[in-house]
């Protein structure tokens, strides 16, 4: 693929200690995580893609997953030793670690903060024992307000936590609740995500045999708004669909994402874009890992994107954050009368060629980008 050097890394690990109920990424469940055999093989990939060292400074690094917290504090300090050894972190750069709060303990935290880790994702997902226990989850919610705790007390302040909405009401999850907990732990960051069944999950097992019945679209509207209106009085920026933030505190990785620059991505299943071409690596970890141990390209597949897919992810990407997208003018007068319905029906905010969606259009995030596109494909 043409080579733009990237300033934005992420990084796959995929083990994780069991499935969660609703999840379909590519992890690998081990009981004993082979650390030293992950941390050599990603260096391999990162010196076969970057034979030389980048000489510019990375802006944001993401450890993702699966559970990159599983390969403890020292896995985590080797893993980044070896990034460091072909990325430049920049002054102030920002170095994310997705963590299960049942791995964050005062010694792993104050080990990932030595590395240069400085913000935590912590995967959360609800406080409500019943609730927890049912999505497959290893925690209880007293080790979140305890993971939050270490991982102040190692000086990192910067603390997203995720949770999930829209459980099945049966669980008689109290999601009013769960917002009121999470604000006590004073994140800077809160991701929310609305349960969705992915094929080939334990969720579709129990919905196709009937044993769980998914929320109704009301349920899961009235959550989402109760969450905006809420995390907004309470200090948050609604930035996009799933993201609130304290001023100052967005997440930089993933808004190089919704800003469609170029980022890099190792291990397996990982993406990479340079803003023409997309590549991602193989899925399953023995395939990806073998291929890199072999010396070959664990490339699963490559994308080169026409100027027609570019601008319709650029609409899409834009609508999903509250910074909207600028429209070429001669989209906004082929047709400004849909914009205006969108207007008039609280979807959408107009501000000159900008058009930024609410909260409520959020909610039809899809069938308006698919609308808007068709509409500048038109014009
Ligand atoms: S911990 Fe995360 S990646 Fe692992 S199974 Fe659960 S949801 Fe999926």
């Amino acid at each position: 693929m043409t080579h733009v050097p990237p300033r934005h890394i992420y990084v796959h690990v995929p083990f994780c200690r069991r499935r969660c109920s609703y999840c379909d990424f590519a992890i690998a469940v081990r009981h004993d995580v082979p650390v030293q055999q992950f941390v050599d093989t990603l260096a391999r990939e990162i010196a076969r893609r970057h034979p030389d060292a980048v000489a510019h400074d990375v802006d944001t690094v993401y450890l993702g997953g699966g559970t990159p917290s599983l390969l403890g504090g020292d896995g985590v300090a080797r893993l980044v030793d070896r990034l460091r050894e072909r990325f430049r972190f920049g002054t102030g750069a920002e170095v994310t670690l997705e963590a299960n709060p049942d791995d964050v303990s005062r010694e792993s935290a104050a080990a990932w903060r030595a590395a240069g880790v400085n913000r935590l994702s912590i995967g959360a997902q609800s406080f409500a024992h019943r609730a927890l226990a049912w999505m497959h989850r290893t925690h209880d919610s007293s080790q979140i307000e305890r993971a939050v705790s270490a991982a102040r007390s190692a000086g990192i302040d910067n603390l997203s936590l995720d949770l999930i909405f829209a459980l099945p009401a049966s669980l008689e999850r109290d999601w009013r609740n769960d917002l009121r907990r999470v604000l006590t732990l004073e994140p800077t960051h809160l991701s929310l995500y609305g349960l969705t069944v992915e094929p080939a999950t334990p969720l579709a097992r129990w919905r196709d045999r009937r044993e769980v019945h998914e929320a109704t679209d009301d349920v899961y509207e009235r959550e989402f708004l109760l969450a905006h209106d809420t995390l907004a009085s309470n200090g948050f920026e609604h930035y996009e669909v799933s993201n609130y933030a304290r001023p100052g505190r967005r997440a930089r990785h993933n808004s190089s994402y919704w800003r469609h620059v170029a980022y890099d991505g190792y291990g397996p299943s990982a993406h990479s874009f340079d803003t023409q071409e997309r590549r991602w690596n193989v899925r399953e970890f023995a395939d990806w890992s073998r291929r890199v141990t072999e010396g070959g390209d664990p490339a699963g597949g490559t994308e080169v994107l026409t100027e027609e897919s570019l601008e319709t992810e650029r609409i899409y990407l834009g609508l999903r954050t509250n910074d909207g997208v600028e429209l070429d003018p001669s989209t906004l007068a082929t047709d400004g009368e849909m914009l205006d319905r969108w207007a008039s029906m609280g979807w959408a905010l107009r501000d000159g060629n900008r058009i930024r969606l609410t909260p409520l259009g959020w909610l039809r995030l899809d069938a308006l980008a698919t609308d808007l596109t068709a509409l500048s494909s038109h014009s």
